[in-house]
Order: structure tokens, then sequence, then C-alpha cells
């Protein structure tokens, strides 16, 4: 049963508190104790697999949701696909407004308005899946950008409860991770890929260094 009959600033403290002094392996756990209904997204990035691992031993039946935008690399989709199919994973994908999206394919929006091309085919759809879970679980690391720097283990955003079990993990520790249990790596990641998001809007570069080229855009509007 869940710990927050009502939602405020003062339970996301207590939830803090409580999860600060946990590993990553126990808050996902934990988290699964206090809360019902909880989303669980993954890009199958660069840096997903830690998360997906971590998640993959603890909730082997559960769903995870891919936003396809229908804008990824196809190396994107083919490790989703070697990790579905190799872990037996449950992945579902979470599609954009057909004709909206056909809409920004033909104005070319990630040029001209790419806050506008994110919001169709990211935050809408999913806006609207959220409405039927209770917390949002992100791979989110406090290293990745100032923005995230400033990222607590759970937020409340947009009417959103957002629980973000591996903030605190450096980059030297996800790596670790990644050796350690000898997980594979995104086929793009030995091509200078640290971050890989939308092929229209991704090149090769160190960190996020790589998304939106020279725009300032940090973020596709999910995170913020
Ligand atoms: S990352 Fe680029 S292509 Fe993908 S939705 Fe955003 S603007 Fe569009």
């Amino acid at each position: 049963m869940s710990i927050l009959p009502d939602i405020s600033i003062l339970n996301i403290e207590i939830l803090n508190k409580k999860y600060l002094p946990l590993s990553p392996e126990e808050r996902i756990r934990e988290v699964y104790k206090d809360f019902n209904r909880i989303l669980f997204t993954s890009s199958f990035g660069t840096t997903s697999i830690y998360l997906l691992h971590l998640f993959h031993q603890i909730q082997p039946e559960g769903n995870i949701y891919f936003l396809n935008t229908t804008y990824h690399f196809p190396e994107t989709i083919s490790y989703k696909d070697f990790l579905t199919k190799e872990w037996n994973l449950k992945v579902i994908d979470v599609v954009p407004d057909k004709k909206k999206n056909i809409w920004t394919r033909k104005h070319h929006t990630w040029l001209n308005d790419p806050d506008r091309c994110c919001s169709i085919n990211k935050v809408e759809p999913l806006d609207q899946l959220k409405e039927n879970f209770d917390v949002w679980m992100t791979g989110l690391m406090s290293y990745q950008s100032q923005h995230r720097a400033q990222a607590n283990i759970f937020e409340y955003k947009k009417d959103t409860i957002k629980f973000n079990p591996i903030i605190d993990q450096n980059e030297a520790t996800v790596k670790q991770y990644i050796i350690d249990n000898q997980l594979p790596k995104h086929p793009l990641y030995d091509k200078g890929f640290h971050s890989v998001g939308c092929q229209q809007c991704t090149v090769a570069g160190n960190g996020r260094t790589g998304r939106w080229g020279n725009l300032s855009k940090e973020e596709c509007g999910l995170h913020i």
C-alpha cells in the first residue's frame, strides 16, 4: 500500500531521507513495497544498461516502456531487440500520435522547432502514459548535466512523483558495474557516442555534448 495518501513536499522529503542511505538496488526493492503502480522507462541508450540490469534482477517480469519517437538510430532498436531477446524482457513501445508524428517528419521540426518536436514525439505520449501510474522511475544521474545535478532521488514535478534510484551514482561506478557484470554496450558507444537519442539530433561526443549539436537545448523536455 502506498505510503503517500496525499502528495506533498513533506512526503517527498520523508522519502528522500528514507532512501538516501540505501544502495540503488535497495532503493528499487523498497519502492515496490512503498508504491503499487510504478512506471519504468528506458531509452536503451549508452548508460541505460546499468538500471536495466538492476531492474531486471529485481523485477524480471516487469514492463519496460520505450518512448519510440520513430527517430531512433537503427543501432538503438537492434540493441533493444537484442536485450529483449537475451534477457526475455517485456518491452512496450510508446508511440506518438501518428498524424502529429508525420507532421514533424514533413516539417523537419527537429531543425526549426525541436522543443515542439520533442513535445509531440516524447513528452505528450509519456504524459498520457503517466496518468496510469503513481511513480515514474528514471535512469537520471547527476553527473550527466547541470540540470540533472539538481535532481534528488524523489522529486515532484508536473503532477508526477519521479523516482531516480541511481541519481547519485558516478560515471566510474557505472562503468565498473558494466565491466563486472559483463553487460553488452550500445553499438554506438565505441564509435564515440557517449549519449544517444534521436538520430536527427545526436552526433558523437563525450558526455551529452553530442546531443542537439549547437543548440542551447540540453534536455528533451521529459525531465524539465
Ligand atoms: S530529440 Fe530531436 S528528433 Fe527526437 S523528438 Fe526531440 S527534436 Fe525530435
